[in-house]
C-alpha cells in the first residue's frame, strides 16, 4: 500500500458542487477537481469527496523543551512530545522546514501513528503536553483533532505550533480541543505575504484574534528579515495591532533570521534590528517581550510587568531558575499571563 493510502480519511469543512470539492479548512478555500489535490499537496478529490492523506501519518516525533515552541508562558520547564506529518498551506520563501513543508510522500518514510500512541508516546517521554509542530498542524486537521481529544483524556495539554491561516469554522471547532498556539505573524503588509509566503495577512490576523477570543492560550512569534519585514514601521504597526487586538498580555517573540531555501541570498538579522523590535514592543506596550535565535542576553528571561523582578530566567531552551508563586509573581503577585 502506497503512504498517501495508508494515511487516507475522509476530511473536515468541504463542500461538493459535482464532481468539484471546495474545501473549507484554509483561506485558500481550494477548488478541486477529482483526483487532483489542493495547494497543500496533502488533500485530495477522490470521486467528488475530501480525503486527508495524511491521517495518523507522521515525519518526525521528538520530545522538545515546550520552550522551543517557542511557549515561554504555558508549563514552563516542561517536555512537549512534538508530532509533525508533511506538507503546507503556505508557500515561504524562507522555511527553515522545507524538508518537511514541501516534501513529497516518495521523500519521507512517514511513521504510521494512532492517537492511542500519541498518548503513549507522551507518557514514555513524561510530557506535559502534545505538540503538532514542524509542519502546519492546520493540514492535518483530522488527526491533530482526534489525537488531541485522546490526549486530554488522560490529562495532557495540547498546542499548536501554527502559521495561523486558517478558516473561522475550524478554528472554532478547536476550542476545548487545543489549549496554547504560538502563532506566526510573518510580517505585517499584505504585499510580504502575497510576494514572500503565498497567502494574505489579514485571515492571520483574524486568526490571532478568534483564539484570543477563544481563550486559547496565545503566543505569537515574527521572524525579522532584513529588507523583507524588518522596518521600523511595519514593526510598529504589528505591535499596535498586537496590543489594541490581543491586548498587551500576549508574549511576542521575535526570531532571527538565518539565510535559507530560496532566500539564501539574504543576509541573518542583525542584532540592531532585533534590539529595534525589542524596544518598539516594549514602548507600544507588549508586556512580555523575547528574542530568540540570536544572542539574547537577558532578553529571553520573562520580567514581572508591574515590579521588574525576573521571574523566569532561561538560557536557550532551558528554564534555569524561576521565581513564582504558583503562576504569579514570586515577589508581587502580578498576573504573568502563565499557565504552570
Ligand atoms: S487546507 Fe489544503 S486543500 Fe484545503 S483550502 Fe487549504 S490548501 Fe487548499
Amino acid at each position: 500500500m502506497s503512504t498517501s493510502e495508508r494515511g487516507l480519511h475522509e476530511a473536515l469543512f468541504w463542500t461538493r458542487e459535482g464532481d468539484i470539492v471546495r474545501c473549507g479548512l484554509c483561506p485558500h478555500s481550494c477548488v478541486i477537481a477529482d483526483g487532483k489535490r489542493g495547494l497543500c499537496g496533502v488533500r485530495e478529490n477522490r470521486k467528488g469527496r475530501l480525503y486527508s492523506l495524511i491521517y495518523g501519518l507522521a515525519s518526525s516525533i521528538h520530545p522538545d523543551p515546550i520552550e522551543k515552541k517557542p511557549l515561554f508562558h504555558f508549563l514552563p520547564g516542561t517536555t512537549s512530545i512534538s508530532f509533525a506529518s508533511i506538507g503546507c498551506n503556505l508557500f515561504c520563501r524562507h522555511c527553515q522546514n522545507y524538508s518537511l513543508s514541501r516534501a513529497r510522500f516518495d521523500d519521507f518514510d512517514l511513521t504510521a501513528i494512532t492517537p492511542e500512541e500519541v498518548v503513549r508516546y507522551a507518557d514514555t517521554t513524561r510530557s506535559k503536553s502534545v505538540s503538532w509542530t514542524y509542519n502546519e498542524p492546520t493540514i492535518w486537521h483530522e488527526f491533530t483533532s482526534a489525537a488531541s481529544k485522546a490526549a486530554h483524556k488522560i490529562g495532557l495539554k495540547t498546542c499548536y505550533v501554527t502559521n495561523g491561516y486558517i478558516q473561522e469554522d475550524p478554528l472554532r471547532e478547536l476550542r476545548g480541543v487545543i489549549d496554547a498556539m504560538n502563532i506566526d505573524v510573518k510580517g505585517f503588509t499584505d504585499k510580504f505575504y502575497k510576494g514572500t509566503c503565498g497567502g494574505r495577512l489579514q485571515p492571520v490576523l483574524t486568526a490571532c484574534e478568534v483564539a484570543v477570543e477563544l481563550k486559547m492560550h496565545v503566543e505569537l512569534t515574527y521572524l525579522i528579515i532584513p529588507r523583507y519585514n524588518d522596518s521600523q514601521t511595519e514593526i510598529e504597526s504589528f505591535c499596535e495591532w498586537a496590543v489594541n487586538k490581543l491586548g498587551p498580555q500576549i508574549p511576542v517573540h521575535f526570531s532571527a533570521f538565518h539565510p535559507d531555501y530560496k532566500l539564501t541570498n539574504v543576509p541573518g538579522t542583525p542584532q540592531s534590528s532585533m534590539d529595534m523590535a525589542f524596544d518598539i514592543a516594549r514602548s507600544k506596550g507588549i508586556q512580555f517581550v523575547y528574542l530568540g535565535n540570536i544572542s539574547a542576553g537577558d532578553k529571553d528571561d520573562t520580567f514581572c510587568p508591574k515590579c521588574g523582578s525576573r521571574v523566569i530566567e532561561r538560557e536557550g531552551f532551558w528554564v534555569h531558575g524561576t521565581n513564582l508563586r504558583e503562576n504569579r509573581c514570586g515577589n508581587c503577585g502580578a498576573d504573568l499571563y502563565l499557565i504552570v
